[in-house]
C-alpha cells in the first residue's frame, strides 16, 4: 500500500515597491506635487500629454533617487537615461509612461532583514534595481462613467525591485516593514499606503523543496496594506499548490487581490517587456551622474537603522527587542537619544520610551510628533523617581498626564498632588496608626516571621498617605517600628 504524500513546496517571493518622491514639483514639469487638490488643478501641457510639450527633468527627483539607492546599498548608474514604456490607459494621456528600462538609476543593492538564520546571520534580500519613473493619473469610477484626475500624473516615483529571495509571506511582510523603516530615515516620501505614496506588487511562485529552478509566478496587484500582501501571498501559495497537486498547469498572470472576499482573481495574462516597445525618450537626452554628486548625497545620509541598532545594543546596552523597536521609527529613536543625552543610564530611560511612550502611541494611534511630551520632561520624571519623590505607580500617572498636557514632570506631580513630601513626621504618624490598627493581626504575624504581612502593612500605610510615599522606604521603617515596639 502506498500513502499519498503531499509535495513539500517552497514559496519564492519577490516584491516590487513603488514609492512617490516628495519633491515640490513633478518629475518632468513645474506643476506642484500635492495630495487632495481639486481634480486636474495641478496640470500643464507636459503632464496633460499635449502634443509638442517638452519635459524637463527635476534635479531633486534624481537626487532623491540616488539617496534611496545609496540607502539600499545600490550601485549608482553613471548616467540617467529615460525610456518610453508604451501602453494605453485612460489616465496615461501620452500613451506611454516615462520610465527607465535597461539603465536603471540604482542597481545591485541589498536590504538586511531583522531575521536571523541558524548561524545567527541576518537574512539579506537583494535589491535588483531601483529606477525612476513618472506616476500615472487616477481613474475615478462612478456609476455614470469614469472620470480622470491628472493631478498625480507626472509625480516622481522610484520603483524598487526586490530579488526573488523571500521564502514565506511572513518574510515578505518583514521585508516591507524593514524597507519602509529604512526609507523613513531618508525623508524623501510620505510612505503612506492609504494615500498611495507607497504601493506594492507581489510576485510569487512555488517549487518542490530542493528544486533549483523557479516555478511559474503570478503577480498580485491591488494590495492596500502590508497585511493584505501577507494574506494575498498565503492565498496564492495555497492556490498554486492545489493546481499543481491536481496535475494542473499554472500560467504567468497578473491577479487582483479582493480584500472583501480574501481571494485573488485573474486580471490578465502577464505582459512581457516586448509588449511595451521600450525605446529611449527622444525628448530627454541622457545626462551624466558625476561621482562628486553621488558622494555629496552619500554625505547627507543619516545613520541608517542597521547601524543604529548595533550602537543601541553595544553602547547603550539595550536588549534586542527594545533596540529594534526604538530604531523602527527614526523620530522615536531620536527622542530616546535626546533623553540619553540628559541622563547617563540608557537602560533606565528605555522602559519609559519603549513601554510607557510606546503604549501611549499605540492607544492614541499617534506618532511621536503628535505628542507634546519632551525628552527633558521624561528625564525630569526619571529623576523624581530616582530621588524618591515619586514611586513607580505615581510616576506612571504623572507620565500619562505629561503626554497629554506637555507640562514638565514636577509641575504635573505638584498639580496632581503626587509629590512625596520630605516631612517624615507624616510618614511616622501613618506607620504608627497602621501598627495600632493591626496590632493583633498583621503586626503579630510579622513578629512571628511571616514576611507577607509586611507587604500588607506597607500597603495600608501607602493608603493612609494617599500613595505619596515610597514603598521601598516604608518597608524598612515599618520593620524597625515593629521591632522597637
Ligand atoms: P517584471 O518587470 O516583468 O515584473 P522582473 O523580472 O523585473 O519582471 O521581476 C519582477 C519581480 O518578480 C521581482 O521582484 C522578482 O524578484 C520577482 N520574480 C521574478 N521571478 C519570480 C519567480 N519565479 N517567483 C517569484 N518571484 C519572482
Ligand atoms: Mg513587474
Ligand atoms: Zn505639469
Amino acid at each position: 500500500m502506498t500513502t499519498a504524500t503531499k509535495t513539500d513546496f517552497e514559496p519564492v517571493i519577490g516584491l516590487e515597491v513603488h514609492v512617490q518622491l516628495k519633491t515640490r514639483s513633478k518629475m518632468l514639469c513645474g506643476c506642484a506635487v500635492q495630495f487632495g487638490s481639486p481634480a486636474n488643478s495641478l496640470t500643464c501641457p507636459v503632464c496633460l500629454g499635449l502634443p509638442g510639450a517638452l519635459p524637463m527633468v527635476n534635479r531633486l527627483a534624481v537626487e532623491y533617487g540616488i539617496r534611496v539607492g545609496l540607502a539600499l546599498n545600490c550601485q549608482i548608474a553613471h548616467r540617467v537615461k529615460f525610456d518610453r514604456k508604451n501602453y494605453f490607459y485612460p489616465d496615461l494621456p501620452k500613451g506611454y509612461q516615462i520610465s527607465q528600462y535597461d539603465e536603471p538609476l540604482c542597481f545591485d543593492g541589498e536590504l538586511q532583514l531583522p531575521l536571523m538564520d541558524q548561524a545567527g546571520n541576518p537574512k539579506i534580500c537583494r535589491i535588483t534595481r531601483a529606477h525612476l519613473e513618472e506616476d500615472a493619473g487616477k481613474s475615478i469610477h462612478m456609476e455614470t462613467g469614469t472620470l480622470v484626475d491628472l493631478n498625480r500624473a507626472g509625480t516622481p516615483l522610484i520603483e524598487i525591485v526586490g530579488g526573488p529571495d523571500l521564502r514565506s509571506p511572513e518574510e515578505a511582510y518583514v521585508y516591507l516593514t524593514t524597507l519602509k523603516r529604512n526609507l523613513s530615515y531618508l525623508g524623501v516620501s510620505d510612505l503612506s499606503m492609504e494615500k498611495g505614496s507607497l504601493r506594492c506588487d507581489a510576485n510569487v511562485s512555488i517549487r518542490p523543496r530542493g528544486q533549483e529552478n523557479f516555478g511559474v509566478r503570478s503577480e498580485i496587484k491591488n494590495l492596500n496594506s502590508f497585511r493584505a500582501v501577507r494574506s494575498a501571498l498565503e492565498f496564492e501559495i495555497r492556490r498554486h499548490a492545489r493546481v499543481l497537486e491536481g496535475g494542473g498547469k499554472l500560467s504567468q498572470e497578473t491577479r487582483l487581490w479582493d480584500e472583501d472576499k480574501l481571494e485573488t482573481r485573474s486580471l490578465r495574462s502577464k505582459e512581457e517587456a516586448t509588449d511595451y516597445r521600450f525605446f529611449p525618450d527622444p525628448d530627454l537626452t541622457a545626462f551624466d551622474v558625476p561621482r562628486p554628486w553621488v558622494d555629496q548625497v552619500r554625505a547627507t545620509l543619516p545613520e541608517m537603522p542597521e547601524k543604529r541598532l548595533l550602537r543601541f545594543l553595544h553602547d547603550h546596552k539595550l536588549n534586542r527587542a527594545d533596540a529594534e523597536w526604538l530604531v523602527s521609527d527614526r523620530n522615536v529613536a531620536d527622542f530616546f537619544e535626546a533623553c540619553v543625552a540628559l541622563h547617563d543610564n540608557p537602560r533606565k530611560v528605555a522602559p519609559w520610551v519603549v513601554t510607557e511612550l510606546g503604549h501611549e502611541l499605540n492607544e492614541r494611534n499617534a506618532s511621536i510628533g503628535d505628542l507634546k511630551i519632551t525628552p527633558a520632561a521624561v528625564v525630569e520624571l526619571i529623576q523624581l523617581l530616582e530621588s524618591g519623590k515619586l514611586n513607580n505607580i505615581t510616576a506612571k500617572e504623572v507620565f500619562r498626564d505629561m503626554v497629554a498636557s506637555g507640562e514638565g514632570a514636577s509641575a504635573v506631580a505638584r498639580r496632581l498632588n503626587k509629590l512625596i513630601e520630605q516631612d517624615s513626621g507624616e510618614v511616622d504618624r501613618a506607620i504608627a496608626e497602621v501598627l495600632a490598627e493591626f496590632k493583633d493581626a498583621a503586626v503579630a504575624d510579622l513578629r512571628a516571621g511571616k514576611q507577607a504581612a509586611l507587604g500588607f502593612l506597607v500597603g495600608q500605610a501607602m493608603r493612609k498617605l494617599r500613595g505619596k510615599a515610597n514603598p521601598k522606604e516604608l518597608g524598612p521603617k515599618i520593620e524597625a517600628a515593629v521591632k522597637d515596639s
